[in-house]
């Protein structure tokens, strides 16, 4: 029997093709294919402006900068998150400010974030988790109370909606005021490794295409296309966090396939549903009435009395590959230093969440005889590994 696997990237000769023609061109990076992906990209999401970059992390670095977080001051954001998230404030110099999540669902619980306010927040980093929207109308009507800017950690979700005044609208449109995009093969679309910035505000995307090549004053495009000679100038310290051609070029044939990607996720996503609807010892993922989650992953709660190694290893031996829910940045090595940064609320539901989360595999190819498979182990795992009844047989 095969393994089934978590997850599986959508990539075929479209794709190949794209990336013979850029090689063929001999303009590799950051030129014609890069600008045609972000003006794809920000017509998908109903964004004024896209800035591509070499993927979410760094994309989120940029963020960070372009609403001014220095050093010393404070971004509030969950533990229960990808390091990545985290670590791209740390990259500022600053200091992450972790609060709790909600109770039925992995994103953060916006009741806690005043009480995580200081005279140095500079921004709140929210995050889309696993594609399902967190709830950014409350969070964006906090933090305008505070003139505090947000960012949206936007990595999982691309085309995830979110009703907002009475309309579905994408994420990344923004709703805050920056939105950050990846498409790492582990997210719904992908160009191997790459990001997107997204936002309405000019003087933000001028600096973003600023940053991402070194702070170089002229594009290499404008140079190539120019008729005069130009020296360019270096006004700030910039990075290199370009996105090649090649990637750019995956991009837009993944695009092109994003709403039937989608279309798929959800149907399996519905059908998990139905199927485990009945299991009591597990607690399906919640999708609030406001969002379309792009269901990027499929995130199961065991109930406590089950070990959730044990109900893995299980689904392993029955060839049903799984996932552990979401880290926690605060419990790691890397945040063991003092002032690495700061715990503003119990983080008891983060911490659960990890002990007792399990993402079941979903992926476009995937044919409805595995879906039964997965949804028919499960169901006999749980049965199983219950202690009441390993007591009892
Ligand atoms: C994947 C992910 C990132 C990092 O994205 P990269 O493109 O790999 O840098 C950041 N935040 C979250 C929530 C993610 O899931």
């Amino acid at each position: 029997m095969s393994q089934i696997p978590v997850a599986k990237p959508v990539l075929d000769e479209q794709e190949v093709e794209a990336v013979r023609r850029v090689i063929l061109s001999g303009w590799v990076t950051q030129g014609p294919e890069v600008a045609a992906f972000e003006e794809e990209f920000a017509d998908f999401v109903g964004a004024a402006h896209a800035c591509a970059v070499s993927n979410c992390t760094t994309a989120l670095h940029l963020a960070l900068k372009a609403v001014g977080v220095e050093p010393g001051d404070e971004v509030i954001t969950v533990s229960h998150t990808f390091i990545a998230t985290a670590n791209a404030i740390r990259y500022c110099g600053a200091v992450p400010v972790f609060v709790d999540i909600e109770k039925d669902g992995y994103n953060i619980d916006p009741d806690l974030i005043e009480a995580a306010i200081t005279p140095r927040t500079k921004a709140i980093l929210c995050v889309h988790q696993l594609g399902m929207p967190c709830d950014l109308r409350r969070v964006v009507t906090i933090a305008a109370r505070h003139l505090i800017p947000v960012i949206e950690d936007a990595a999982c979700a691309t085309g995830s909606e979110i009703l907002w005044k009475g309309r579905w609208e994408k994420i990344g449109k923004p709703h805050g005021d920056i939105a950050c995009f990846s498409f790492h093969p582990r997210k719904v679309v992908t160009t191997g490794d790459g990001g997107m910035l997204t936002t309405a505000n000019p003087e933000y995307d001028r600096k973003f295409r600023l940053w991402r090549q070194h702070g170089m004053s002229v594009t290499d495009a404008v140079r190539h296309g120019s008729k005069q000679v130009i020296f360019e100038c270096y006004p700030e310290l910039g990075y290199n966090y370009r996105m090649t051609d090649m990637q750019a070029a995956v991009g837009r044939e993944q695009l092109k396939r994003l709403p039937a990607i989608i279309a798929r996720r959800r149907e399996i996503a519905r059908q998990y549903a139905e199927q485990l609807d009945a299991t009591a010892a597990i607690a399906l993922p919640v999708e609030p009435k406001w969002a379309r989650s792009n269901w990027q992953s499929f995130c199961v709660r065991l109930l406590p009395h089950l070990d959730q190694r044990e109900v893995m290893q299980e689904l392993l031996d029955r060839g049903v590959s799984t996932r552990r829910g979401i880290m926690n940045i605060h419990t790691e090595e890397a945040y063991a230093e003092d002032g690495s940064h700061r715990i503003s609320s119990s983080l008891e539901r983060s911490l659960s969440a990890q002990r007792h989360a399990i993402i079941l595999p979903l992926f476009v190819q995937m044919r409805d005889s595995e879906l039964n498979s997965v949804a028919g182990a499960m169901k006999a795992v749980v049965h199983v590994c219950d202690p009441a009844i390993k007591r009892a047989g």
